[in-house]
């Protein structure tokens, strides 16, 4: 480990950690209460493994293996880990793990003999001592293994966590305007860090530039969290970051009974489409559809796909409201655009710094075609209509002098939760009761359920107008992210 690692990043408290396993595992099996074979190589393969998981996580982002880590291995759908994985095995690795398998065949074939039954008997009350004094110390948190038992069940706690409100009738809904298309574009790991709407120095966005003078732009909004499941079900359900575990009410659940038909498209796959709460959402539209169910073979499925399902919903008649999740400038960014949006291209002397920074500019400009493209579609039905577009959390590319990209709930940077938000409305868009708009509003997006009922005029007895960043009676409150972190004391 020591060839191989920045030893900077390294926690004491995971060396201790790891000292304290090994002492545990050796105590084991010098213990010898299960004599076989059998059990003494699984013993060895486990400490083996062990080791080659935590390096190779130190090696690949800077960090122990977390359970965020964990959990963003089982977030992430086939195609996404294997970009994620190429993105991260290098030469260092490779070397890393063939000598870990060297050295497990070597391990292997030390016997430990003891015959004593009270030394045997001391061996195991030591084992117990040890893995109690972890617990109670907490440097069980820094261990691989107990962090993947537990985020992958914190994964399932989570999903599970989400009950629809069922009782849900026409009668709880007041609506106000005759307003007819709401399109909701819900874009990914976007940063308006990139943006040059946003004031980015790049040219990243200039179809949006184009008719800046249409949308009301908000510039301090931020997200709850860092990963799509965690922050989806917040944003558009009555959920928020202070209850967890409730009876929620979908925000398609308030349209559909206030007498929208509406449809979800997702450039995204169904992780497993039962368990996931954004796909139960989703699955209360009237219409729903994921374009990315055959993704090992289609690798890289451009967010136009959306396009032609889009053109086809305008045209029918009637209220609607049509949810898009696009694919927008997730890892891995040089396949979220077509090559005829490569304008930012690296060279020979280019670092990877360097490299994915432009491939995530050309992402982020394909993203604004996109976005722009929409918009046009919707503005020629020349209806009462509105399109809101946010990014579900950011993306830190090397921002702040970090040496890595992605997001990570154990090394949080501003960029991760620092996302765009921005309203078109139609020439026509009947605007609600007491609306306000105010550029600098500080703003998380797991009040995004009141905020878009209130823009459509458009609510259920239980919410809280005082919530919505279009309310001119808008309370302003902490904002608490992930890990309890007040945002604005601590970036
Ligand atoms: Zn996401």
């Amino acid at each position: 480990m020591a060839l191989f690692v920045d030893w900077s990043v390294v926690e004491i408290g995971d060396l201790c950690e790891d000292f304290l396993f090994f002492m545990s595992l050796v105590l084991l099996q010098i213990s010898n209460i299960l004599k076989s074979r059998f059990f003494t190589n699984a013993l060895c393969f486990l400490y083996v493994f062990y080791i080659a998981l935590e390096t190779t996580s130190y090696i690949a982002i800077s960090t122990n293996f977390t359970s965020s880590y964990m959990f963003l291995l089982i977030e992430s759908n086939q195609r996404e880990l294997s970009e994620f994985v190429s993105s991260y095995i290098n030469f260092k690795i490779i070397l890393f793990l063939i000598l870990m398998g060297i050295s497990f065949l070597i391990i292997k074939k030390i016997k430990f003999e003891n015959k004593n039954f009270v030394k045997q008997g001391l061996g195991i009350f030591i084992f117990l001592g040890i893995i109690a004094a972890l617990k109670f110390t907490g440097l069980i948190e820094k261990n691989a293994y107990y962090n993947t038992v537990r985020g992958v069940y914190g994964y399932f706690d989570l999903q599970n966590s989400v009950n629809f409100n069922s009782k849900l009738s026409k009668e709880d809904i007041k609506v106000s305007s005759n307003n007819e298309v709401l399109v909701f574009v819900l874009g990914e790991s976007t940063t308006r860090r990139h943006m040059q709407l946003y004031g980015y120095s790049r040219e990243t966005t200039p179809l949006l530039n184009s008719i800046e003078d249409r949308l009301f732009v908000y510039d301090n909004v931020i997200s709850t969290d860092v990963f799509t499941l965690k922050v989806v079900p917040k944003m558009i359900t009555s959920l928020d970051e202070t209850n967890t575990r409730t009876t929620v009410t979908s925000l398609v659940q308030v349209f559909n009974n206030a007498g929208f038909k509406t449809f979800w498209l997702a450039n995204q796959r169904p992780i497993s489409y039962h368990d996931n709460a954004i796909n139960k959402i989703a699955s209360y539209c009237y219409d729903h559809k994921f374009y990315n169910y055959k993704d090992d073979v289609y690798t890289n499925i451009l967010d136009e796909v959306v396009l032609s399902d889009y053109s086809e919903i305008l045209k029918e008649p009637g209220k609607k409201v049509i949810f898009i999740k696009l694919l927008g400038t997730h890892f891995n960014y040089s396949k979220r655009y077509p090559k005829s949006f490569a304008k930012f291209l690296s060279d020979e002397k280019s670092n990877k710094e360097d490299k994915l920074t432009n491939q995530y500019d050309n992402a982020v400009l394909y993203n604004d075609f996109i976005v722009y493209t929409l918009i046009k579609e919707l503005e020629n039905t020349n209806t009462k209509s509105t399109l809101l577009y946010l990014s579900d959390h950011g993306e830190n590319v090397y921002h702040e002098g970090t040496d890595f990209f992605g997001r990570n709930e154990q090394r949080l940077t501003k960029s991760m939760f620092e996302i765009p938000f921005f309203v078109w409305t139609s020439k026509t868009f009947d605007f609600p009761e007491a609306f306000q708009y105010q550029r600098k509003r500080a703003f998380m997006t797991d009040h995004i359920y009141e905020s878009v009922s209130h823009l459509l005029g458009v609510k259920h007895k239980d919410m809280d107008f005082t919530r919505s960043i279009f309310s001119k009676n808008f309370k302003k409150r902490k904002r608490i992210i992930v890990n309890g972190i007040d945002f604005d004391n601590s970036f």
